[in-house]
C-alpha cells in the first residue's frame, strides 16, 4: 500500500472546499488582508470555543510564547521552568529574551513535565512555569497551579499540540487546555489539530489587563496608531488565515473525534510485545496531535527503517533532547542529566494520525507492524 501520510491536509481540504474557497474569495474581494474584521471574528469564535475571556491572534505559536513572556515583564536572568522533552520553540523564546530556561525531566508515561521534580528546581529567581501539553494530552495542571500559587509564579501553557483538550480538577471542574494558567499560547501551523494554510498562532487569557498588554505588544507596542507606549513586535494573524480557521474551528470537535477513533484502533490492534502504547492520564482528555509509542526490547531506528520500507511514514519527536543541543547545552548538562527524556529520544516514534485515515490504511499499518 502507498499514499499513507502523517497528515493529509489535501483530503481534509477537499471535504470543506466550498466553504474555504468562498471564505478566501471574500477576502480577495475585500483586500483587507491585514486586520480584516474576520480576524476579530475568529478570535471571538475561539474564545467561545475555549470558554476564555480573551483570545489575541498572532503570527505563530513561537511568537505567542514570546509575547506572553514579554507581557509578564520577565527580566533578564529570571528563571523559567519548562519540560526538557518539548519542541525547541518553548526553550528558544526563553533564551531569546535572556531569561534562563530551567529544564525539568518528564514523566515516562504521560511525556509531560514531571510535577514531582518542579519544586526542588525553584529558586528566588524563578518567575514562571511553562507546562507543555505534549502530543495532545494536558500536563498535570492541578499540582502545577498549586506550586505556582505557593511560590507566586506565572504559568504559561504551551497548548500548540493540545487545543481542545480538557483537564478535570479533583473537585470535578473541567477546563480547557490553555485557559488554566496565567496565559495560554497555541499554534495554527498547518499540521496542528487546528491548522491554517500558513502560519498562525494565538494567546489566551482571562486577565483583561494582560490581554490589553498582549494586544499592544503584538502590534508594535501601540494602542493608538503611531503612538508606541511599550516595545512590541509585529505579530499578526492575516485575514486569509483567520477565515480559514473560522471555517475549520467548526469542525475541530469532529476532527478530535476522528483522531481518537484512529488512536483507539491503534490501541486495539498494535502489538504490545515490543510497543508501549500511549498512556491515558485519568484527569485529561487526549486530542492525539500525535500517536506516540515507545519501542521496547527492539531497536527503534531499525523499526523506523522497516516502516519506511513498507511505505508507512513515521516521525521522531524529538530525536535530540534540548539539553544536549548545541545551542542550549550548558555546564552540567551532560548525557544522563535528564534520563527519562534521553531514553524517550531513543525509544519514541509517532505513527500517522489524522482526520482522513481510512480503515484499510489502519489495517495495513497494524498488520505490517505486527509482522516486524
Ligand atoms: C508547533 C509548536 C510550537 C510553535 O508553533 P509555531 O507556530 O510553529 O511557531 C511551540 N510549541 C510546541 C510544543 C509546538 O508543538
Amino acid at each position: 500500500m502507498t499514499g499513507i501520510k502523517m497528515v493529509d491536509l489535501h483530503k481534509q481540504y477537499l471535504r470543506i472546499k466550498p466553504e474555504i474557497d468562498q471564505a478566501i474569495e471574500r477576502v480577495l474581494t475585500s483586500t483587507a488582508f491585514i486586520h480584516g474584521p474576520e480576524v476579530n471574528e475568529f478570535a471571538s469564535s475561539l474564545s467561545k470555543f475555549l470558554n476564555v475571556d480573551h483570545v489575541i491572534p498572532c503570527a505563530n505559536g513561537t511568537d505567542a510564547l514570546q509575547i506572553a513572556m514579554m507581557a509578564l515583564d520577565l527580566q533578564p536572568g529570571d528563571e523559567v521552568v519548562l519540560p526538557v522533552h518539548t519542541y525547541v520553540a518553548t526553550a528558544e523564546v526563553i533564551a531569546l529574551l535572556k531569561l534562563t530556561p530551567v529544564f525539568i525531566d518528564v514523566d515516562e508515561d504521560t511525556f509531560n513535565i514531571d510535577i514531582n521534580q518542579i519544586e526542588n528546581k525553584i529558586t528566588r529567581r524563578t518567575k514562571a512555569i511553562v507546562p507543555v501539553h505534549l502530543y495532545g494530552q494536558c500536563a498535570d495542571m492541578e499540582p502545577i497551579m498549586e506550586i505556582a500559587d505557593k511560590y507566586g509564579l506565572f504559568v504559561i501553557e504551551d497548548t500548540a499540540q493540545a487545543l481542545g483538550a480538557k483537564y478535570t480538577f479533583s473537585d470535578g471542574t473541567v477546563e480547557n487546555a490553555g485557559t488554566i494558567g496565567t496565559i495560554g499560547t497555541t499554534s495554527f501551523f498547518p499540521s496542528k489539530n487546528l491548522g491554517c494554510y500558513g502560519d498562525g498562532g494565538a494567546i489566551m487569557t482571562n486577565d483583561p489587563t494582560l490581554a490589553e498588554k498582549i494586544r499592544m505588544i503584538a502590534n508594535h507596542g501601540q494602542r493608538v496608531k503611531y503612538h508606541h507606549d511599550i516595545i512590541g513586535v509585529n505579530s499578526r494573524l492575516d485575514t486569509l488565515q483567520a477565515v480559514i480557521l473560522n471555517v475549520k474551528l467548526k469542525y475541530l470537535d469532529e476532527y478530535e473525534k476522528k483522531r481518537n477513533e484512529v488512536a483507539l484502533y491503534y490501541d486495539q490492534h498494535l502489538p504490545k510485545s515490543f510497543l508501549s502504547l500511549p498512556y491515558r492520564a485519568i484527569n485529561t482528555t487526549h486530542v492525539f496531535h500525535q500517536y506516540t509509542v515507545k519501542v521496547v526490547n527492539r531497536d527503534r531506528n531499525e523499526f523506523q527503517k522497516y516502516l519506511t520500507s513498507k511505505n508507512i511514514p513515521s516521525m521522531i519527536y524529538y530525536p535530540v533532547p534540548l539539553h544536549l543541543q548545541k545551542a542550549y547545552r550548558r555546564e552540567g548538562f551532560d548525557e544522563g542529566s535528564f534520563p527519562v527524556t534521553e531514553k524517550l529520544s531513543r525509544t519514541v516514534i509517532s505513527l500517522p494520525v489524522h482526520t482522513e485515515m481510512e480503515k484499510e490504511e489502519l489495517d495495513y499499518i497494524c498488520e505490517t507492524i505486527s509482522s516486524f
